[in-house]
């Protein structure tokens, strides 16, 4: 397996180190913020992630230090950093080991982050279910204030930033940045229409940044090494540094591999996945957590970095690859991915919440064979006015696999609507013929 120098998941691979704030400080830990806090300039860090690259690892993809230059200069009252936590896209689970492994690089990003901005506060708005990574993280931040990383007049430099971990109540649409903020703000996890975007209107109608768990690991390594160091890592110049892929389903060793953007799919799945985990061969990937549309063996050799994965159809979304093996169903996959995406609706706008019933409902009888040809273009038809038309991106997530599985399986479709009819004309045969 080919070696790549590892950055965000480096410490916990150290045989016992154990994610406790000595453990941290042994590895360098908090020297960022050392070298940073009021010796560097909060719009040189700003400057300096820009210059690095980094663009979010959470889904959408956006430059972080460019994100962080929306908000207004001249702003005086307060302003935050929301760290999104609420990881729920199927197929992701790296934000839960960043946090509940090696929580204090996570918390040193947030501070070195809420100081490039101006913010005092920062939130840790994590998923419900993670509970376990909420009682490690409020320990960290105990350890963090205590030995005055966090808090008021940090390392006696004159300023402040405390942070506190918000847990949600598991809705997949507060991962979603504004429905994160309605959450927050304690109302009902529903997007919000924008603009105004939270950079001028976020938390408590005030300027927001919300950045995702793994982009905010990155910065205290940015700020140590420089970002000519991180910009080089990758595939520059539009996805820079390393990504956590999360691969799942029908692999070898399913699990969080850190490799820098832009290796392969194929070298993600045989090489560091261990390849199938039986002797059929892959027929299906999923590139970016469930929102993204499928790919087939034909995309192996497409490069796992913003751009290729884009090119070739689908997105980088959260970096969950999920594999899926010769024989899986891709009608039964693409419902159950719909169901899914159907009991997280938030139900805002009518294209999302009625037409994802729809969409189950119409996926439903085709796979118990009782569909009929109109009906694959019945759920065209109902994709085609759901994407693009809603409230939030939840809706163009929601038609992915359909439309993907319809592009690539729609023979699978075919055959089951095919079997339906069989059946029926038996059905409708006069008794007594049989
Ligand atoms: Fe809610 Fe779906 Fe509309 Fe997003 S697209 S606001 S999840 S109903």
């Amino acid at each position: 397996m080919p070696q790549h120098e590892l950055i965000l998941l480096k410490n916990m691979m150290q045989p016992g180190y154990t994610g406790s704030l000595v453990d941290y400080e042994k590895t360098g830990g908090y020297q960022a913020l050392r070298k940073t806090l009021g010796k560097i300039a909060p719009a040189d860090v700003t400057a300096m992630v820009r210059k690095s690259g980094l663009r979010g690892r959470g889904g959408a993809g956006f430059p972080t230090g460019v994100k962080w230059g929306f908000l207004p200069k001249d702003y005086q009252g307060p302003r935050y950093l929301c760290c999104n936590a609420d990881e729920s896209e199927p197929g992701t689970f790296k934000d839960r080991q960043l946090m509940e492994r090696d929580p204090h690089q996570v918390l040193e990003g947030i501070v070195l982050s809420c100081y490039a901005i101006g913010a005092e506060t920062a939130f840790i708005y994590i998923r419900g279910e993670m509970v376990l990574g909420a009682k490690i993280l409020e320990h960290a931040i105990a350890e963090a204030r205590a030995a005055g990383y966090i808090g008021k007049n940090i390392l006696g430099t004159g300023i402040h930033a405390d942070v506190w971990v918000h847990r949600g109540a598991g809705a997949y649409i507060c991962g979603e940045e504004t429905a994160l903020l309605e959450s927050l703000e304690g109302k009902r996890g529903l997007p919000r229409i924008k603009p105004p975007f939270p950079a001028t209107h976020g938390l408590y109608n005030k300027p927001t940044v919300v950045n995702n768990v793994e982009t905010l690991a990155n910065v205290p390594h940015i700020m140590n090494r420089g970002p000519e160091w991180f910009a080089a890592i990758g595939s520059p110049p539009k996805s820079t540094g390393t990504r956590v892929f999360c691969v799942s389903g029908h692999v070898k060793r399913p699990g969080n591999y850190e490799v820098p953007m832009g290796i392969t799919i194929r070298e993600l799945v045989y090489e560091h996945a261990g390849g199938m985990r039986s002797d059929k061969p892959l027929k299906a990937i999923i590139p970016g957590g469930a929102s993204a549309p499928f790919f087939t063996p034909a995309h192996l050799d497409v490069k796992l970095d913003f751009e290729h994965v884009a090119l070739a159809g689908s997105m980088l979304g959260s970096g969950g690859v999920t594999v899926m093996e010769e024989g899986t169903s891709m009608v039964w996959a693409a419902l159950r991915l719909m169901e899914f995406f159907y009991h997280e609706s938030c139900g805002k706008c009518s294209p999302c919440r009625e037409g994802s019933s729809w969409l189950v409902q119409t996926l439903r009888r085709i796979l118990a064979k009782r569909g009929h040809m109109e009906d694959l273009e019945t759920l065209l038809d109902l994709c085609k006015n759901i994407a693009g038309r809603t409230v939030c991106a939840f809706g163009d997530a929601e038609v992915a696999p359909i439309q993907s599985t319809l592009k690539y399986w729609r023979q699978e479709y075919v055959d089951l609507i095919h079997e339906a009819e069989a059946v029926n004309l038996i059905k409708l045969e006069p008794a007594g013929r049989h």
